[in-house]
Order: C-alpha cells, then sequence, then structure tokens
C-alpha cells in the first residue's frame, strides 16, 4: 500500500521547502489536498516508480504544555497513521530545547522517527549533524532541502522499508474480488451507505471484516460476483452503536482510493458539490481510478429541485465526465441497488486487457480524424500503440517529437481511446515514446 511520510518540526526548520521540493520534483504526481484540511498541506508524489503521500504538519513549537494543543486533530491522526515520520531540524540553530520535547513527545506516543539535518549547505556536515546525536537516534539525514541536496537518496531510503505493492499478487486479487473502497467527507452518509450494501437481502458477507490500520476490509458475495468493501468509516469496527465514530481520516481515504479498483464516492445532494469533494475527486482522478459518484440523501429533495441540482452537479463534475453518477438515498435504500451495474462495469473497463492491434487502429483512425499539429514546420508523428498496464488502461503511443504533444491533442486521444474502446468509469492514461 502507497507509504504516508509526515513531515514535523519546529516552525521554519524547511518542513514547507522540502515538502515542495517533493511534490514539485520533475517527476511528481501532485494531487494538492490542501483544501481538504484548514492548514495542513497533503500531497501525492511519485520518485522514480513509486508513490507515497507527503504530509506537511505545521509548525509545532515543541512547548511540551502546549504541543497537544498546536497540534489540530489532523495532524495528530496524519503523525498516527503515517508509515514514516521525518522529524526536521535545522543545522544553523543547533539543537534547541524544543526539538528535545518534540523528541520526547514523538517517543511517548510509540512513534519512531527520523532525525534529518536540514540547511547543511555551507557548513560542515560531520559537524553539523554531530550536536543531534543527543535526540537519541543512532543515524540521521542531512540534506538542504531548498537545494534538494540529500532528498532523494533520503527518501529511497525511507521507502526501502517498505515492501512494494506487486499489483496483481495480493490475496484479494486471486480471489477475483472487486475492492470498491467507500469515500468522502464527513456526515455524507458513507457509514449508513455502508450497513445498507451489506445489509441488502442478496449480499452474502463472507469473512468477519478483516481490520488493517487503515481502513476495514469486509470480503463479500453478490449475484455469483465477489466483493471487497473498504470501509474508511469504520462502520464494522465498531462493536456496539454506542462506540463513538471513527474520525473522518485523510491519510485512510488516500490509502483507501490507492488500494481500490472502483471508488464510489459519495457526496451529499443537500450541500452540493463542495471543495472537499472536489479535493477528493481530484485525488481520484489523479491516482488513475475507476469512479463511481452516488449523490446520498436525494430523499431530502423536493421534487421540483431535482432537475436543478441535477445540471448544477453535471457542471461541477464535467472533469470527471466518465464516471456514472447515481442520485440514491442510503438511509431508505433507495438506488443502492444500482450501483453494482456502473462499479461492475468500472471494474471490468479498468482491468480489462487491450488489444495491440485494435489500439494502433484506433491511434491512426484518431490521427485521420484530428492530425496532430506541426513543431517548427515538422509533423508530430504517432506511428503505433500498444497496451502497457490496467488499472487504468495505459497506452503507449510510439512517434516522433513525442515530448511536444499537446495537452489538448492528449486529451483528444484519451477521449478517442475511451470511445472506441467503449470504457466506462475509467480514465485512460496515455504515454508517449520517442522512436527516433
Ligand atoms: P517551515 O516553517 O518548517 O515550513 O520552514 P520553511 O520551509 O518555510 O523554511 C524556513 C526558511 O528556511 C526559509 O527561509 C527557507 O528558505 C529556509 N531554508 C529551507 N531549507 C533550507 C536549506 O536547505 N538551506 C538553507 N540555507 N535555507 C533553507
Ligand atoms: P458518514 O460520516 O459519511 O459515515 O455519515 P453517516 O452515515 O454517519 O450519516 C450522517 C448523517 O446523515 C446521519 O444522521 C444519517 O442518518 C444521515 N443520512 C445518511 N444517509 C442519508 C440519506 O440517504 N438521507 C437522509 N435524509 N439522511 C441520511
Amino acid at each position: 500500500m502507497i507509504p504516508v511520510i509526515a513531515l514535523v518540526g519546529r516552525p521554519n526548520v524547511g518542513k514547507s521547502t522540502l515538502f515542495n521540493q517533493l511534490t514539485r520534483s520533475r517527476d511528481a504526481l501532485v494531487a494538492n489536498l490542501s483544501g481538504l484540511t484548514r492548514d495542513r498541506k497533503y500531497g501525492e508524489s511519485r520518485l522514480g516508480a513509486r508513490p507515497f503521500v507527503v504530509i506537511d504538519t505545521g509548525g509545532i513549537t515543541g512547548d511540551e504544555m502546549g504541543i497537544e494543543a498546536q497540534m489540530a486533530e489532523q495532524s495528530l491522526l496524519a503523525i498516527e497513521e503515517a508509515d514514516a515520520v521525518l522529524f526536521i531540524v535545522d543545522a544553523r540553530e543547533g539543537l534547541n530545547g524544543a526539538d528535545e520535547a518534540l523528541a520526547r513527545h514523538l517517543r511517548q506516543r510509540n512513534k519512531s522517527f527520523y532525525v534529518v539535518v536540514n540547511k547543511i549547505d555551507g557548513l560542515n556536515e560531520e559537524v553539523a549533524v554531530g550536536d543531534f546525536y543527543a535526540l537519541g537516534v543512532e543515524s540521521l539525514f542531512a540534506i538542504a532541502a531548498a537545494h534538494g541536496r540529500g532528498v532523494r537518496a533520503m527518501i529511497d531510503q525511507v521507502l526501502a522499508r517498505f515492501p512494494e505493492r506487486e499489483p496483481d499478487s495480493s490475496e484479494f486479487d486471486r480471489r477475483d474480488s472487486i475492492r470498491v473502497a467507500i469515500v468522502g467527507r464527513p456526515n455524507v452518509g458513507k457509514s449508513t451507505l455502508v450497513n445498507r450494501l451489506l445489509g441488502e437481502e442478496r449480499v452474502v458477507v463472507f469473512d468477519e471484516p478483516g481490520t488493517t490500520r487503515d481502513s476495514i476490509y469486509i470480503d463479500y458475495g453478490r449475484d455469483a460476483q465477489r466483493y471487497t468493501l473498504i470501509d474508511t468509516a469504520g462502520v464494522r469496527r465498531r462493536k456496539n452503536v454506542h462506540e463513538a465514530v471513527e474520525k473522518f481520516s485523510i491519510v485512510k481515504t488516500l490509502k483507501a482510493i490507492d488500494d481500490a479498483h472502483v471508488v464510489l464516492l459519495v457526496m451529499n445532494a443537500h450541500e452540493g458539490i463542495v471543495d472537499q469533494d472536489m479535493h477528493l475527486l481530484g485525488h481520484c482522478i489523479e491516482a488513475g481510478r475507476a469512479l463511481v459518484l452516488a449523490v446520498n440523501k436525494w430523499d431530502g429533495i423536493e421534487p421540483h429541485q431535482r432537475d436543478w441540482i441535477k445540471t448544477e452537479l453535471n457542471r461541477r463534475l464535467i472533469f470527471a465526465e466518465y464516471a456514472d453518477t447515481h442520485f440514491i438515498s442510503a438511509l431508505h435504500g433507495t438506488g443502492v441497488g444500482n450501483l453494482y451495474k456502473s462499479i461492475n462495469a468500472a471494474h471490468s473497463s479498468a482491468t480489462r486487457k487491450l488489444n495491440t492491434n485494435q489500439l494502433t487502429r484506433i491511434l491512426e483512425g484518431a490521427v485521420q480524424e484530428h492530425a496532430p499539429p506541426m513543431i517548427n514546420g515538422r509533423r508530430i508523428k504517432l506511428r503505433y500503440a500498444h497496451a502497457g498496464g490496467q488499472n487504468p488502461p495505459l497506452v503507449i503511443i510510439h512517434g516522433n517529437q513525442v515530448g511536444k504533444v499537446p495537452n489538448g491533442y492528449q486529451r483528444f486521444l484519451e477521449k478517442v481511446f475511451r470511445r472506441e474502446l467503449n470504457l466506462v468509469g475509467t480514465p485512460v492514461r496515455i504515454e508517449f515514446r520517442a522512436s527516433e
């Protein structure tokens, strides 16, 4: 599963500089989720082939009494749930009482962390880091975030601890199960929907839900198809109704999206689409996930308002036009059964094996329909295409001057491939390879 790295430290030690360095590196794939919380920044990044999520938790001054108070709930959650904590200190300031307090605090929470000594540019590295061994760690990283120095080696080392996910070998894939993540911001009705989906007469729940630290995985069958529901709301972990509902967690949500075949994004019809919905949607698209949208609490909408609301939603969802939208009531069950048709179709599109001959034919048709532009008097030539992978379907196109293909033309190609291959509910990725 995608590793999550949290950056902690006092203000001004260079956390945002490092965050930017990581999320803006040349091959970074950034979905900025900052809109989800007031002042925490979440970014998805990629170093080499490995994606990871990085969280800038904001400044913590380390005033021991005040630590809890200063850290918003989401930061604390982020630190709890992070797979690795990078504790940044400032080489120019040397070891500071606040750093020590923060280290004690992390230890109290049983959180292991790496000490990262930043701003070593222009300093003698050994002298600069010497001080910080007093924090009680065996090794530390020395970097200059502003110049990117040491950053990649550090991340490589941190990521090396986590096993890479092999796409087709997981337990769930072997069982031919469709993994469906139920995500959405707080109070949109995720828990109600999970209960409704599992409470359906046709559903047979196989296992006691397997709990992981992140979300709850529930295995069930419906009409001869197996599903694994990834429950980010944690409904089924509660032993009884009196137990507090688990807090909404962005880390959990991001991981669930990453691990799913199909994301079921739940929204609230009464509130329309708010920025937080858009951020989650943006992340699903960046992650290349097949997607089904559920506009919930439709029962409370007056019939004369329905058309207007639908029009408004379609306007805002234009960039996710490949996703089916359902208007449902999780509370009453209306429309819930219909979600399966879209989930199954999106899964089958997202995981379909593409045929090389067919892809090249579609490419030729697209080029005939609308030729790629000329660059400096030479036309971009797209010669042939082949399949690069699934979930999402990846089409690799070989040709000349492919580095100059404009975004608009790439979007046109994506649309043609989706149309000609009858792909529903999933984005298509295109990668170009130079054949010169
Ligand atoms: P944050 O409050 O921890 O997020 O810190 P910032 O990223 O805003 O950085 C605080 C200051 O340190 C800024 O003026 C940065 O330009 C500077 N800074 C960050 N990284 C480095 C570095 O590697 N070397 C030097 N010399 N300055 C840095
Ligand atoms: P979660 O935080 O996303 O898991 O949301 P919950 O499932 O806990 O639902 C939040 C509130 O919305 C609860 O009071 C639910 O009863 C209510 N709710 C959920 N689905 C519906 C629905 O379809 N219609 C109406 N009217 N209320 C709903």
